[in-house]
């Protein structure tokens, strides 16, 4: 007998017709005699409506309110798993987070799981029940009810994981497993069988949302093997694990984009010690963070020019943070929010030379010009004009054999 976590998003539970599907799926793993936790997401586009009518209200929301209302998307769909279930017969019952509890740090809109209470759920499943649990909140210290940041449905799945030390961690979602770029956008996208922690949280942080980037991180910190699959085929999914199990036949395993990025250029600043931190300082105190800088090397010794990115919803604040900031001279401003990131990812690259140039050469060949680059041993990101993302994937898609 093993127990199991089975975490199911939200298309997955987008329709009653397809919440009966994944309770098939429960049911068939149950009847195998695994004792089964169920986590849910909120059913496709709730939460996007339940910001929307917060955003009606008011245009100052308050973060507390806001997780009171965005908790609600997971408990519709808890009740509607145990609903189905116990339409087939089957022993189970919803428990809210505050039931549990699932006991969250941090603050509201942004919290994470730091503990849950075990007992309540062993006791029943050890009564051969099936219990279903929303993903995406917890309970802080002070009893408020807390989310966990958007896609957070898979960190609950994790932590679940770890806490009640279950054998598996299975992430059913709408595409059957993860793929080599996003097969939404790119039909030549191929699936793979195996994948890094490590090469997971780089594509899932450089903007492949099948998997949420903390989520990741949990798993790769604890080791624990995650599995994503398809709810609605029943073809075999992606295993994401430790590097050890794994060899490296290919330099690039993925090319990810996001287009959440924007680009500001600082001109003619007075280049003398002290003037980056001098630059960067108040972006830290303001809580911003810095993605890629670049420093051009200075002609004349007085001056350079220093570019560097930030997340888009921060451009505006940024802007003003620069404007504001007395200890630094410079001539010009300039910003570019339209721009997107495209990272390739690979642990092959460690022991492939070679890799940059061929990225920055293809991207050349199709006439794309490079904004801005950032590397780390198993990833190369470039910024580009947001309207050759497409063309950028797909052709490094195809020269890294992807395709
Ligand atoms: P869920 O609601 O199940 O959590 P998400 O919408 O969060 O699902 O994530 C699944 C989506 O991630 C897919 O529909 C796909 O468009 C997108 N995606 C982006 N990059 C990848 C990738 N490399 N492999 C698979 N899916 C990807
Ligand atoms: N419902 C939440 C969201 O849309 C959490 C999740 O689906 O994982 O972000
Ligand atoms: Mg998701």
């Amino acid at each position: 007998m093993k127990k199991k976590v089975l975490k199911f998003g939200g298309t997955s539970v987008g329709s009653t017709d397809r919440i009966k599907h994944a309770a098939k799926i429960i049911k068939k793993e149950s009847d195998l005699g695994n004792k089964i936790i169920v986590v849910v997401s909120a059913m496709a586009g709730k939460t996007n409506e339940l910001i929307s009518l917060s955003k009606s209200v008011s245009k100052n929301f308050s973060k507390r309110e806001l997780d009171v209302l965005l908790s609600t998307g997971e408990q519709v769909t808890c009740a509607l798993i145990s609903g189905a279930l116990n339409e087939m017969g089957i022993k189970t019952k919803s428990f809210m987070n505050w039931q549990i509890p699932i006991l969250t740090d941090g603050e509201n809109n942004n919290a994470r799981i730091i503990n849950m209470n075990v007992t309540k759920i062993n006791n029943y499943l050890s009564s051969g029940g099936i219990a279903v649990i929303p993903g995406y909140q917890g309970i802080s210290s002070s009893g408020d009810i807390t989310t966990i940041g958007r896609g957070g449905s898979d960190a609950t799945a994790v932590a679940i994981a770890k806490i009640f030390d279950t054998d598996s961690c299975e992430i059913y979602t709408d595409v059957d497993g993860i793929y080599s770029t996003d097969p939404n956008k790119i039909p030549v996208a191929k699936k793979i069988d195996k994948i890094s922690y490590e090469e997971m949280l780089e594509l899932s942080s450089l903007g492949a949302k099948v998997m949420q980037s903390s989520a990741v991180q949990t798993a790769m910190i604890y080791d624990i093997p995650l599995q994503v699959r398809s709810t609605f085929t029943d073809r075999q999914g992606t295993k994401i694990f430790n590097k050890d199990n794994l060899d490296y036949s290919k330099a690039v395993t993925g090319v990810a984009y996001s287009k959440d990025d924007a680009k500001i250029t600082l001109q003619a600043v007075e280049d003398k010690p002290g003037v980056a931190a001098e630059i960067f300082e108040p972006f830290g105190k303001n809580q911003i963070n810095i993605d890629m800088v670049i420093q051009n090397v200075s002609s004349d010794g007085k001056t350079t020019d220093i570019t560097f990115t930030t997340k888009r919803e921060d451009l505006v604040k940024s802007l003003e943070i620069l404007k504001k900031n007395n200890n630094i001279k410079f001539k010009n401003l300039s910003y570019k929010n339209n721009v997107s990131k495209i990272s390739i990812v690979g642990a092959g690259m460690v022991t492939t030379p070679g890799v940059t140039y061929k990225m920055f050469r293809a991207l050349a060949e199709e006439k794309i010009n490079i904004l801005a680059i950032s590397t780390s041993e198993i990833k190369i990101s470039v910024i580009i004009d947001e309207v050759f993302t497409v063309q950028a994937v797909k052709k490094l898609h195809n020269i890294f054999n992807l395709d």
